[in-house]
């Protein structure tokens, strides 16, 4: 008995001291200073993905990482300074930090902003997914970075972006394939966020460090956060690797290093700053507005936003949903959140795994653009293509056949980002309205969209479609709109308000 008490003794200070060691290995130091001034910056938040600080009056800083787990080290940029980025507008301000050595002296420069920047663009785009097995995905590439490009060259607001993961699929770790990737997004101007999704880690590896080290190398911090304006932003990994419970590769959630960078770095952002936290894994959704489960972080995740207001952007599904959560419809699990607005962004190179024209519910290829003004936000949806119009598509009567083979008659609207804050669309003939036009639900609160069905079989048989051969039985679309006009009706318009007072009308005829 006494050797066993001996034994666990000495196996618990073994652990202790392990756990110690493990923990602060590497010391990051260094200053951030001011390029115009040259001197350094005070109240400037930096951090190592884990851990923030605060630099002192001389802008110093000194954080104590955990070489096993710290790849970068970078500033959380104030809003009176510019966001640093590459050549090509990519997010630059951190440095990768060499764990070999014990000591990392990392320095940083911010530009100051000339003017505020209180009034600009947020574009959010899902999944570009550039495979080079599939060329349809890579000419996808192309085509969102051009497009992209036109609409970001026509805004009169300084424009960002940000990508909601998905970018290499699979081959993140294969020389030259995330290089290639920054080749295709080059001259898409506005200036980018990345974020890594399911496909951006290692994806036979069980180790999250392991998965997520080339994702770190090419596109650097995966944990981070910006302050633009009077909003915060933050981009989370939200693909915990090799902790799924049920053992799949990753679970969705927030795995301890992204809870802490969490914590941590709202220790720094007064609670009424609006925040807009960006993740590849839709955590805070599904098709009837429930919230999934989140398999890691649950707990921490809502604690770290108690009595915040927030919007989180997601991608992965290749489709777009909005919820607005009110205090009642709330998950009790999300109670303590002020605010919260839960949006999903579909695939900007278009259906998946076909780069389809269309996504599974319907939408375009294109962005949903934030139009920030201060702290009030503002969003609409700009197509790519110009066969589809921006916010919203209408399929005329008697354009598809119903399930008994007969012309369905409907008049059909699809509002991308409607949701329940957003009056119906509506049918307006010779200036008289004919009706408000309905919810279509074939399912709990979605319905299949016809367009995509009708258009799937001619991909399979073009053979772009991959390894689907039918429509894709969780093809959903939340907001499909309908109604059926009087025989005697032939013409109109179809008008809609969105819930920011913004009328689109769209003239039918039939
Ligand atoms: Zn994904």
């Amino acid at each position: 008995m006494k050797n066993i008490i001996k034994t666990a003794i000495l196996g618990l200070i073994a652990i202790f001291l392990t756990a110690s060691v493990q923990a602060f290995t590497l010391s990051i130091h260094g200053q951030v200073k001011d390029s115009s001034s040259n001197k350094g910056i005070p109240g400037v938040v930096v951090s190592d993905g884990q851990t923030c600080v605060v630099t002192n009056q001389k802008g110093e800083y000194l954080i104590k990482s955990d070489s096993e787990t710290v790849f970068n080290v970078f500033v959380i940029t104030p809003s009176n300074y510019e966001v640093p980025v590459n050549k090509n507008g990519v997010f630059s301000g951190y440095i990768h930090v060499d764990t070999s050595k014990k000591k990392n002296e990392c320095n940083f420069t911010l530009k100051k902003r000339d003017t505020k920047c209180d009034h600009y663009i947020m574009n959010y785009m899902g999944d570009p997914q550039a495979m080079s097995q599939r060329p349809h995905s890579i000419e996808a590439c192309k085509y969102v970075s051009e497009n992209l490009r036109k609409i970001n060259d026509s805004q009169t607001l300084p424009v960002y972006q940000t990508f909601l993961g998905d970018m290499v699929t699979n081959e993140i770790h294969v020389p030259g394939k995330a290089e290639f990737f920054f080749e295709l997004m080059a001259n898409c101007g506005g200036q980018s966020f990345y974020l890594p999704g399911n496909h951006d880690h290692i994806q036979d590896s069980k180790v999250y460090h392991e998965a997520i080290a080339p994702y770190a190398k090419h596109f650097g911090p995966y944990n981070y956060a910006v302050n633009i304006g009077q909003i915060h932003y933050i981009f989370l990994d939200d693909c915990a690797w090799g902790e799924s419970p049920t053992g799949k590769r990753f679970a969705r959630g927030l795995n301890k290093e992204a809870c802490r960078f969490l914590q941590e770095d709202l220790k720094y952002v007064p609670k009424d700053t609006p925040l807009m936290i960006s993740m590849h894994c839709p955590l805070t959704r599904s098709y009837n507005g429930i919230f999934y489960k989140i398999e890691v972080g649950e707990k921490e995740l809502f604690e770290a936003l108690e009595g915040r207001d927030v919007h989180f952007w997601y991608g992965h599904t290749h489709d777009y949903t909005n919820y607005p959560y009110s205090q009642e419809s709330i998950d009790k699990r999300a109670r303590g959140v002020r605010s919260l607005e839960s949006h999903t962004v579909g695939r900007c190179g278009g259906g998946w795994c076909c780069s389809s024209e269309i996504n599974q519910d319907g939408v375009p290829r294109g962005l949903v653009e934030v139009e920030v003004n201060g702290r009030q936000l503002t969003w609409r949806f700009r197509s790519f293509d110009k066969r589809y119009p921006d916010d919203m598509n209408i399929h005329l009567p008697s354009r598809f056949k119903d399930s008994n083979g007969e012309a369905d008659k409907h008049l059909y609207c699809n509002v991308y980002l409607w949701d329940s804050k957003c009056p119906k669309p509506e049918l307006w003939s010779n200036g008289k309205l004919i009706g408000k036009m309905e919810r279509i639900l074939s399912g709990k609160q979605a319905t299949m969209e016809p367009l995509y069905a009708e258009m799937y079989p001619q991909w399979e048989k073009q053979g772009i479609v991959g390894f689907r051969k039918e429509v894709p039985k969780n093809t959903q679309c939340t907001h499909l709109f309908g109604i059926l006009p009087p025989d005697n009706i032939k013409d109109g318009e179809v008008r809609y308000t969105d819930r920011f007072g913004r009328q689109c009308i769209q003239k039918v005829a039939w």
